[in-house]
């Protein structure tokens, strides 16, 4: 199969369309990352997306709507809360999960009896769920515990071959992936960190609980458990008082003939100035927007990635800093 990058245009939605309607797999940009999408409907179709990219199967997928799709049909979306929140932040980087009326493919949320809701807000996203007007399941568009991709050549690189075609909406301003928030009880609690913030969240409605999993208890969202968003070079990690240590590492991977680069904060790349560094820039919003491209640039340039643990606290550090440490395999089951 010959794998397709290709723009918005009139062509290449209908194109897609076709795609999804006989069951295939299309990637598409999104305003946090690429997505690797099929109809929620379908079995046949959401069974190809865990295939695809070797995704454990008690990790359930998100449906993707256009703004105007009528979520009723899919959710029960009651509560008073849900609708001040849809109106603030949707569409945009926040995946709403409400009890599910049992309409989609019960392998979208594996066994779960909720249903995970995103209306992402990038118009080739938009463009492409209004033209097929279903619900489409998608997880980011990487092999599973790979960096997720925020341009389509990664998405290319991770599946050239395999799927027919993916739209390109350019480089992902968001970069990291959506913040994921349970609606099903009283108050709203964030599953997963991202780019809308507890204290966004709070601003709104009042209040906003974070989830924290209690040792032995199943994971309310079970993605959170795994080890992910692992560069394909060896990693070590360090805090930015062991910034010795880390250099001495740093030392003996270029005395053994390696290639060693370290991934830091802008304040600590500047006390790096003799050493081979990338750059995470030195606020949440531009980590959150560089991390998945430098960690995949890393894995081409760098033989050892020596990642500086970050110290800035502002915005969406939260989230940057969940997915930094499990990029160098902290903080997760190894399940
Ligand atoms: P990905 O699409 O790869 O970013 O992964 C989707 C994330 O959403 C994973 O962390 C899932 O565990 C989470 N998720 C999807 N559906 C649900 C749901 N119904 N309840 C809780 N978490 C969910
Ligand atoms: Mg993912």
């Amino acid at each position: 199969m010959i794998t397709k990058i290709a723009g918005r245009e009139r062509g290449w939605l209908k194109r897609a369309k076709e795609y999804i309607l006989s069951d295939g797999v299309v990637a598409f940009h999104t305003e946090t990352v690429y997505g690797l999408g099929a109809n929620a409907f379908s079995d046949q179709a959401v069974q190809k997306i865990f295939t695809l990219k070797g995704r454990p199967s008690d990790n359930p997928l998100i449906a993707h709507v256009h703004k105007d799709y009528d979520i009723s049909v899919l959710v029960d979306s009651t509560p008073s809360y849900a609708e001040e929140l849809r109106r603030a932040f949707l569409p945009g980087p926040l995946t709403m999960v409400f009890p599910s009326k049992g309409k989609v493919s019960r392998f979208v949320s594996c066994g779960l009896d909720t249903l995970a809701i995103r209306v992402p807000s990038s118009p080739t996203a938009q463009a492409f769920l209004k033209e097929v007007d279903l619900p489409i399941a998608a997880p980011s568009a990487n092999r599973s515990k790979h960096v997720s991709p925020v341009t389509a050549r990664h998405v290319y690189d991770d599946f050239a071959g395999e799927i027919p075609l993916i739209l390109d909406g350019g480089a992902c301003d968001g970069g990291i992936e959506s913040t994921v928030l349970d609606c099903t009880g009283e108050i709203p609690q964030i599953l997963r960190a991202g780019l809308v913030t507890r204290d966004m969240i709070a601003g709104i409605v009042g209040a906003c609980g974070v989830y924290e999993r209690k040792v032995g208890e199943k994971p309310k969202s079970p993605g959170m458990a795994y080890k992910h968003y692992a560069p394909a070079c060896k990693t070590s990690y360090f805090k930015a008082e062991e910034l010795s240590a880390a250099k001495m590492l740093y030392d003996k991977e270029e005395a053994a003939g390696g290639t060693p680069y370290f991934l830091a904060e802008s304040a600590v790349c500047a006390r790096l100035a003799s050493f081979r560094t990338f750059d995470l820039g030195g606020t949440g919003e531009q980590m959150a927007q560089k991390l998945y491209a430098l960690l995949r640039k890393a894995e081409h340039a760098a033989t050892l990635l020596i990642g500086i643990e970050p110290t800035v606290q502002d915005g969406v550090m939260d989230g940057v800093l969940n997915r930094f440490t499990r990029a160098f395999g902290r903080t997760v089951d190894e399940t």
